[in-house]
Formats: C-alpha cells, structure tokens, sequence
C-alpha cells in the first residue's frame, strides 16, 4: 500500500527516551571494559533482528534468556565475544530513520563491522499482498518510484534479500522461521515459508554457512543466545564453526529427544502413565511425543533453568520439529506409536514395579532397626519386610556382594 508521507529525514536521531544512543552506551561499555576482553580483530558486531509473520514470542523468549543474557551480549561482557548493536523494532533505543540508517548502511556496504541477520516469524509471500495493494509484515519505508514523492513499507522479506549476501551469518529463530511454523500449515493463504525455503539451499554467509536454525515456539532463549555467542567466537577466530545438524540446528542442543531427559520418563519405563491432565506420571497417553521430538527444553528448563513442557504439566506437541504443527495434530491425543512403546512398558513395569518396591523397603530401614527391632522414627512405623521380603534380599544381598570381599550380612 503506497501511502503519502513527507520523505524521512537524514540526520540521525542522536539519544531516546534513556538520553543515550546504542552506539554511544556501547563506546561507553567498550571504554570500561578495555581491549583486553576483545580477543578477536572485531570491537563490535551489529544484529538486524527483522520480524516477518511473527507473533513476537522468540523475542520475548529471548530476553528471559540468562545463559548468556541480552544484556551480557549487549555490554561485551562475555571474553572474546564482540559487543553487539541489536537492531530491533521493539528493544532498540533509536527509533525512526536513526533505527533505519544502518540496516540501508549495511545493505550499501558501508558499515564498517560484520552484521548478522535474524529473522523471527515467516516469510509471507508479498507478492499476493502486492496485488492487493498492501503488504503482510514490513519494517520502514523509503520512496516509491512508481509513483515519486510518496513513500512505500518495504517488507521485511525484501530486506532479508538485501541483507542475506553480506550478512556474517543468518539466524532463524522460533518454528516459523526456521520451518515455517502456524502460518504455514496445512491451507497456507498467505504462502508462508521458512528462511531456508525463502533463500534457498544454495545460500552461504560470507562466512560460508547456510541458514541456522534455532526452533521452537516459542525457543528456549537460551539455545538462541548460546547459539549466537558461539557464531561470534567463530567469526572473532577464537572458537570453532559450532556443529550444525543436517537441518541446520545447532547439533549440541538438538541432539538429544525430549523423552531421554525429561523428568516423567522413569514413569514411562515402569509403565505407569497419566489419565488425566494434573496427573504426575507420564503425559504419552494423553498426547505426549517427547519420545521423537528434538528439543532440550527438559534439561535446559524454559527461562533460567526453571519450567519446560512437561516439568509444568504439558504434553510434547512437537513444536520445534519441522512437521509442526501439521504432523502433530491433533494435539492432545495420544500417538498412534503410543500402542506398541506404551503397551510394552505397561507389561515390563508390571514386573520390575514390584521387585522395586521389595527393595525401597529394604532400602528404606537402617540396619540397627532390624537388630534391635525398634524403629526409632516418631512420625509412623516403616512397614516390616515380610518373611519373603527377607528370603529375597539374602538372595539379593549375596548377589551384591559376589566377586567383591566385603562381608555380607
Ligand atoms: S511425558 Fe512425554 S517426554 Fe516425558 S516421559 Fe512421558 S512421553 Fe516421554
Ligand atoms: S517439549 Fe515439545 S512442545 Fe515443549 S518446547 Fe520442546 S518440542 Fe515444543
């Protein structure tokens, strides 16, 4: 949509409502913190943090993170790292043509430091929002040449195109972006698309690497902060080419199923699950696909190592894997694999639930109680192993003690 405005002014908007410019507070930071915490040939590095068919909840998820923090990004704070310029709608201090002049600086070369473009929400095709005369997501505008002396938005997909060739690298964060997410699902009006599939497998970095991808909706901001840090020691020679997976995941935080470390899972392996939601065992019968999903939000916790699906109740709905949400629907239910897994769990931990049990009362009793018959705890009375119980744990404790030559009691 072409809209009539008073072309933008050229001179920079120098402080903001903190009395403070990005670059000033950073020269500031840089002064303080010396020459000693950057390791590498680069002071600084600029972030363009462009929104496409985004709901905003990466961003949200990233400023929680705390392993490393925005803040410790933004402040040099980390050894090595370079101090980082975000340049982002909601959480940049400049507003107006100040916040548009390096992101057009960057696209005509004239930066003066490496940038590194991340993209948050999918990639709409414009061309059908053209036609109809608007657009779906856009940040700035600039003159429309076909039609002089009005302005138009320019897409934030156009400016991944002109920022992608030089960019140090491309981040995709959250599910939408790296996959496409919610707005493409099955109908898809808006032909929504991921990073990947909106450059193309064939594009590199001018560091040579294809698109990242950080999933999840919304991320664990850590994995996205961590992930950006260890790009920045790459690019400052200090720290290998992080491991990416063969979809561009960063291989250490995405190597390992929810299942394998979530905290229901020793539920699972005795076979016992949850009926209801609230329930504290295992969520599979009630539609949990943690044991195929690739996320670590079971052991990195949601925000500052606290929270996580189900650590707070919540079903594995696949939100990180590219078939989401499509291959996952409907969510809630329990999947069709859960037949076979499950039903062969319910009949091992019939057997090994009891056996433990026998042990747990074993375990649960000191030595002196059994010698002296008295059980000294003022709260109840342990339950007494029964005349089976003992006949199990002689057996037990003799197989414990084979090959060693510690006494056996
Ligand atoms: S709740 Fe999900 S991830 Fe956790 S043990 Fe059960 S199936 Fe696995
Ligand atoms: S556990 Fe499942 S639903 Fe939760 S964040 Fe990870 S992939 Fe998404």
């Amino acid at each position: 949509m072409a809209i009539a405005q008073e072309p933008p002014t050229t001179v920079p908007q120098a402080g903001n409502v903190a009395g403070v410019s990005q670059e000033e507070w950073a020269t500031q930071f840089a002064a303080q913190s010396g020459p000693a915490t950057r390791l590498g040939p680069f002071e600084s590095v600029h972030v363009f943090w462009l929104a496409g068919m985004s709901c905003d909840g990466c961003s949200i998820a990233v400023v929680g993170a705390t392993m490393p923090s925005v803040e410790s990004l933004l402040t040099g704070s980390l050894p090595g790292v370079p101090i980082v310029f975000l340049h982002h709608t909601a959480l940049q201090v400049e507003a107006g043509e100040a916040f548009m002049e390096p992101m057009r600086k960057a696209v005509r070369g004239e930066l003066g430091a490496p940038y590194v473009v991340v993209y948050e929400g999918s990639i709409a095709d414009e061309t059908k929002a053209a036609a109809l005369g608007g657009y779906w997501s856009a940040i700035g505008e600039e003159d429309n040449p076909e039609h002089p002396g009005e302005m138009r938005q320019v897409p934030s997909a156009v400016w991944m195109k002109r920022l992608a060739p030089g960019a140090a690298a491309v981040v995709a964060i959250g599910t939408c972006a790296t996959w496409g997410g919610i707005p493409a699902a099955y109908g898809n009006p808006t032909a929504a698309m991921s990073v990947q599939d909106y450059l193309g497998r064939d594009y590199r970095s001018t560091l040579g690497v294809p698109v990242v991808n950080v999933p999840g909706c919304s991320p664990v901001g850590d994995n996205f902060t961590e992930t950006v840090a260890a790009v920045l020691l790459f690019l400052q020679g200090i720290g290998p080419l992080p491991e990416f997976d063969d979809l561009g995941r960063p291989a250490w935080l995405f190597g390992e199923t929810v299942h394998r470390n979530c905290t229901r899972a020793g539920y699972y392996e005795e076979g016992t699950f949850a009926e209801h939601y609230g329930d504290k065992e295992c969520l599979v019968e009630i539609g949990c696909w943690g044991p195929v999903v690739n996320c670590n939000i079971t052991s990195r916790g949601a925000i500052n190592h606290i929270g996580g699906c189900m650590n707070v109740g919540g079903p594995c709905i696949g939100c990180t894997m590219p078939g989401f949400p499509d291959r996952f629907a409907p969510f809630y239910k329990a999947p069709p694999g859960t037949f076979v897994s499950g039903t062969a769990s319910k009949l091992v931990g019939s057997f090994v639930r009891p056996l433990r049990r026998v042990t747990q009362r074993y375990a649960n009793r000191e030595t002196r109680w059994d010698t002296t018959g008295v059980v000294s705890s003022g709260w109840g009375a342990p339950k007494t192993p029964t005349f089976v119980d003992k006949l199990i744990h002689i057996a037990y404790d003799r197989m414990r003690h084979g090959g060693t030559t510690a006494k056996n009691f």
